[in-house]
């Protein structure tokens, strides 16, 4: 079958054989629909030191049961499934507190560390833990982002606690699925921050923002002031990474808030405590623990969330490579790529 490995800092396309089962708790899955994730980049530009050189790319999916291991008993062969993006066992010290993400024997292991979903099927370890079943209502559409990007957008709006007004800088699709778990979770007041007005747009356009600001054209800080009676955001999501994002973050923070990141950092970032002492913030850094696909996968159901226009241009899986490079130029405003 084709795969899309990761060579030289670099993407190929290679003839790799079928996954097989390897462990009793393992499922092959033929990929119905995947997406490119900006962690796909930062592999491919080298920015992940544990990522394995040939490893096939990607781990955002959905797709059908083809092939169970003897332990998997709660799912079946022909079930429509959407995968996440953390394989873990369910079993260990941190997994049993919900921190899959420290999973002792996982973590993010697919399209890193072992063959992910860029190919024609793949093999999903723990399969009981990492899979959940599409409910019959909806489409393979529907529930695409349920196991990554919406889940660290979720993650993001959870660690916040309770929170009447939340800034989320970052309009991308992350930052969108913030937006819409915050308001999920109860936030009366979303401000979405981009230097990207079209982003902007959608977030306004999709009724996931109250507000939309951006820094070129105006003064955030003030703006988020005059909007919070001097206090400043009662909580905010940092799901950009950019230049100057982590310090408008706490800035725009109020006193006693939580600052989420959720953001992916290339570089290390400053965290001055002399300017913000006395601001007694609270710092909660993310690598998302998705352990919330079933519940987001009813959201989605009940109509509270709908994630389908983050699904900008569709690409056959051949044309992997050129939809790579049409999602990180943002090429026609992509935000995200279904692969079919
Ligand atoms: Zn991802
Ligand atoms: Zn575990």
């Amino acid at each position: 079958m084709k795969a899309l490995i990761y060579k030289n800092n670099n993407i190929e396309l290679v003839e790799k054989p079928y996954p097989q089962i390897l462990n009793s708790r393992d499922a092959i899955v033929k990929v119905t629909l995947s997406s490119i994730c900006t962690s796909d980049l930062h592999i491919k530009h080298g920015f992940v030191p544990f990522a394995k050189e040939g490893v096939t790319l990607g781990h955002e999916f959905v797709g059908e049961i083809v092939e169970l291991g003897s332990e998997v008993k709660n799912l079946r062969v022909g079930d429509r499934v959407s995968a996440n993006c953390e394989t873990f066992c369910g079993e260990c010290y941190f997994c049993k507190r919900g921190f899959i993400n420290n999973c002792e024997h996982g973590g993010w292991e697919l399209g890193c560390k072992i063959d992910g979903c860029q190919a024609e099927y793949v093999r999903v370890p723990f399969a009981d833990t990492g899979l959940t079943k599409i409910p019959d209502s909806l489409s393979y559409e529907n529930a695409l982002f349920v196991g990554d990007i919406l889940s660290s957008g979720y993650f993001g709006a959870e660690m916040l606690g309770e929170a009447e007004t939340v800034a989320v800088i970052g309009a991308g699709p992350v930052g969108l699925c913030a937006m819409m778990s915050a308001k999920v979770l109860g936030a009366k007041k979303i401000i979405a921050i981009d230097i990207n007005s079209s982003r902007l747009n959608i977030a306004r356009e999709q009724k996931l923002a109250d507000y939309v600001f951006n820094p070129m054209e105006c003064d955030i800080e003030q703006e988020i002031m005059n909007l919070t009676d001097n206090r400043g955001a009662d909580g905010v999501i940092e799901a950009a990474g950019g230049e100057n994002t982590f310090e408008l973050a706490w800035k725009i923070a109020r006193p006693n808030s939580v600052v989420a990141l959720v953001a992916m950092y290339e570089n290390n970032q400053v965290l001055p405590l002399p300017d913000m002492y006395g601001k007694n913030l609270i710092f909660k850094t993310g690598g998302v623990d998705a352990v919330h696909c079933k519940k987001l996968l009813d959201f989605i159901s009940e109509g509270k969330m709908n994630t389908d226009f983050l699904i900008t241009h569709s690409f056959d899986f051949k044309d992997i490579i050129r939809a790579y490079d049409f999602f990180e130029k943002e090429k026609d405003a992509c935000l995200k790529i279904g692969i079919k």
